[in-house]
């Protein structure tokens, strides 16, 4: 396959789709980011994927980095996933009752994240950090927490406030329906800044129950930690008895086949995981010391539940796709992405465009700024117009990246040194269309 820099998106019948739903549906979609309101295009309506790629309705095909905003890093489709599927299927889809691929798939996760000594298994994301924040104010008996300006946690109402993603790529800090009386227990400072946790722990420290964080920012663009920052946060939690939670829902087997936590060997109580977990399925998961998850319903006195949690489906997805990510695996994705950002990298000056790659892993992040982006203010710093138009040029280009500049690329498994050149061929055409 040859880079062909004068491709042209058809999006006919994209538009039609987009126009039909947006009857039956609030604002055409079920998750507001995929509508490209920010971006000012009309969303591609996919109709299958395979491997790095996606295929939609008009007839496009784009190597694909938003890999459903994160699961799929063992790409679309992966025979072995969809064989496992399969195969759970045809005996039935949910029993509600205990089925042995819990345990598997528990002992799994337990083996491979440092903090996890036992795991609590529900549908999303946003239903982990929910239980966690549920478990850390029971256990502590105080009722506020602290999280970080521009990082997502979900859309449970303690942690809609001052957001990212969507909510910040819409621009919209707080969201109308969280009452005051939920949100004035949250306690935000700026992400890699360990003087404000400290000042706001000598404040209110006796009462905050725990502090929440991605352990890499992801929801701003991708941000690492900085020296000593999760360190940092681990002293103070301790030094107060406030419990540390790792919201690894897109860091866990993304970055390190030990997750963030084994990368950077920083042990929070709690680990929050979701989307790689569920190889594409609906799953998240929450997990840590004995003790501390002990307290969760029937165990213990905190309530946590769910009619579809450890589906049988969700569960044969994801332990498949988590048995595919060796370690080799991870080295590929190290080479395959190094790749991809020296080659942005040296686009970037080639073409005389202000820019900043934060790459962690396989989480890749070009910012349209030349500042050092290292929390939401700094991400804030970029060139949103030139992102917009950057955007619209890579999909022309046959290239699929997330339409905010507040979200990373996920590089898969099975994206090839070809895609990656691909890729690099087509941001080198968009960067000099700028
Ligand atoms: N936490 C983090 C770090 C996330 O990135 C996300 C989703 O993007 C969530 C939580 C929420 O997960 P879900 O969308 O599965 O509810």
């Amino acid at each position: 396959e040859t880079f062909d820099p004068n491709r042209q998106r058809r999006d006919e019948r994209s538009k039609a789709a987009f126009e039909l739903a947006k009857q039956y549906i609030p604002g055409g979609v079920n998750s507001p980011v995929r509508a490209f309101k920010s971006v000012g295009l009309t969303p591609a309506y996919i109709e299958r994927g395979s491997g790095s790629r996606v295929y939609d309705i008009d007839g496009n095909s784009y190597i694909d980095y938003v890999a459903s905003w994160g699961p799929l890093i063992m790409g679309h489709a992966h025979p072995e996933v969809v064989e496992a599927i399969k195969k759970t299927a045809e005996k039935g889809t949910s029993f509600g009752a205990p089925t042995e691929i819990e345990t598997l798939m528990a002992q799994l996760v337990c083996e491979r994240v440092p903090s996890a000594d036992i795991v609590r298994m529900v549908n999303s994301g946003t239903e982990a950090t929910m239980s966690a924040l549920r478990l850390a104010r029971g256990y502590t008996k105080r009722s506020k927490i602290l999280k970080f300006e521009g990082s997502y946690h979900g859309h449970a109402d303690s942690l809609l406030i001052k957001a990212g993603s969507g909510v910040a790529t819409l621009g919209l800090p707080d969201s109308p329906g969280v009452p005051e009386s939920v949100a004035t227990h949250t306690i935000t400072v700026p992400y890699n800044d360990i003087e404000s946790v400290k000042l706001a722990f000598e404040k209110f420290g006796e009462q905050i129950a725990c502090v929440i964080v991605e352990p890499i920012a992801g929801n701003m663009g991708v941000v690492p930690p900085l020296p000593g920052f999760l360190q940092g946060l681990r002293d103070v939690t301790t030094q107060y008895g406030s419990l540390l939670i790792f919201d690894e829902v897109m860091t866990g087997f993304r970055v390190n086949y030990h997750c963030a936590q084994g990368l950077y060997g920083i042990t929070p109580d709690l680990t929050c995981l979701g989307k790689v977990i569920g190889g594409g399925l609906p799953v998240g998961a929450y997990a840590g010391r004995r003790d501390l998850m002990e307290q969760m319903a029937p165990a213990g006195p905190i309530y946590q539940a769910g009619t579809l949690s450890g589906n049988p489906l969700a569960m044969a997805a994801g332990y498949t796709t988590l048995k595919l990510m060796t370690p080799d695996r991870y080295e590929l994705l190290e080479r395959l992405s190094t790749r991809l950002q020296l080659g942005f990298e040296a686009n970037a000056a080639k073409n005389g465009i202000a820019m900043t790659i934060n790459r962690v892993g396989s989480m890749v992040c070009p910012f349209f700024t030349d500042n050092h982006v290292i929390n939401f203010e700094t991400a804030k710093m970029s060139n949103l117009d030139q992102f917009r138009a950057y955007f619209g040029h890579m999909l022309n280009l046959g290239v699929s990246v997330a339409p905010s500049q507040f979200e990373g690329m996920f590089v898969s498994g099975v994206h090839t040194e070809e895609d990656i050149d691909l890729t690099i061929a087509a941001n080198d055409e968009a960067l000099s269309r700028l």
